[in-house]
């Protein structure tokens, strides 16, 4: 039986999940219940923005020139990506994923880039992470330890665009839908983004994000710039505080909503209806893994990270 866990680190894809279907959030993050198959998503999201996150810190701090960056890249490709093998056919294949890191240098060699990282200290800074303690009037406390929560972030780069200080985030995937630009409008983690950069001391409001689509033959770089106004990071925070609030009351009453509804069957469905559909769903957490999500890695459920 796994033990019952309220994270003390928060993160946007935990709030979504929250927002989605409470009961969901309670077998991914209070049980940190995962289905025994890595995602192939997952998966190769996090090789292919380890393999940027190299590629930049050998061309920015080593200064070595793009194409020596890009070949001393490679190992360390190759070695996040491991002896995964998808069960299902998928576009996202390790050589398909390796391709579109070489893609998206093409599209935006680092030298020529219109973001360009931020520099502290004369150095440049590629990715950013910040976690703030939510000690703000209104907000709960963490009802085991009394501390209060942290919200967190991983930002795949910090730069600049058009003189402004901006957020570089980088989405793979396998189809370019017609709302792809749109999508990011109201986007709950860039908006968490800004606030954490701001109140952390860097003032911003401003995403790049960059998508890789990719197909089976071809690999399609695509960029979305958004502004977001102070009065929509004000909301965000305000969002927050309301749904900080409902886990902590889903954590004292020890019920959480259930959605019954699309959100069980979208994406190919629910990795937990099989839970939801036993009247002992105890019975089913065998068939499941135990690794606890953990917001400030670059890949939060890293096998190799041990549970
Ligand atoms: S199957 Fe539906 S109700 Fe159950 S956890 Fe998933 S989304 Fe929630």
């Amino acid at each position: 039986m796994p033990d019952h866990i309220l994270p003390q680190f928060i993160d946007s894809t935990m709030l979504n999940c929250f927002r989605t279907c409470n009961q969901r959030f309670f077998n991914e993050f209070i049980l940190g219940l995962r289905p025994a198959e890595i995602s192939i998503h997952l998966h190769a999201g996090a090789a292919f923005s380890g393999a940027l996150e190299r590629f930049y810190h050998n061309f920015w701090a080593k200064q070595m020139d793009q194409k020596t960056a890009l070949s001393q890249t490679l190992p360390k490709f190759l070695d996040l990506w491991g002896d995964f093998a998808p069960s299902k056919p998928t576009p996202k294949t390790r050589e398909n994923m390796w391709n579109a890191v070489e893609e998206y240098l093409n599209k935006w060699p680092a030298e020529t880039d219109h973001v360009q990282p931020l520099e502290f200290n004369k150095r440049k800074t590629v990715e950013f992470s910040a976690s703030v303690p939510l000690d703000f009037p209104g907000f709960p406390r963490h009802p085991v330890t009394g501390d209060p929560f942290i919200y967190c972030g991983r930002i795949d780069m910090l730069g600049t665009y058009n003189n402004r200080t901006c957020i570089r985030d980088e989405k793979t995937t396998g189809r370019l839908d017609a709302n792809w630009a749109s999508q990011w409008d109201l986007r709950s983690q860039f908006l968490g983004y800004c606030w954490l950069c701001t109140i952390s001391g860097i003032p911003c409001d401003t995403a790049v994000v960059r998508g890789i689509v990719i197909h089976k033959r071809d690999i399609l770089p695509v960029e979305a710039i958004k502004i977001y106004g102070q009065w929509e990071i004000d909301r965000w925070f305000e969002q927050l505080r309301r749904d900080l609030n409902s886990i902590v009351r889903c954590w004292n009453e020890k019920w959480w909503n259930y959605n019954l509804g699309e959100a069980c069957t979208m994406w190919g469905g629910c990795s937990f209806a099989d839970l939801c559909k036993s009247q002992h769903p105890e019975r089913w957490y065998d068939s499941y893994k135990t690794k606890r999500w953990n917001p400030l890695d670059r890949n939060p459920i890293d096998p190799q990270q041990g549970v």
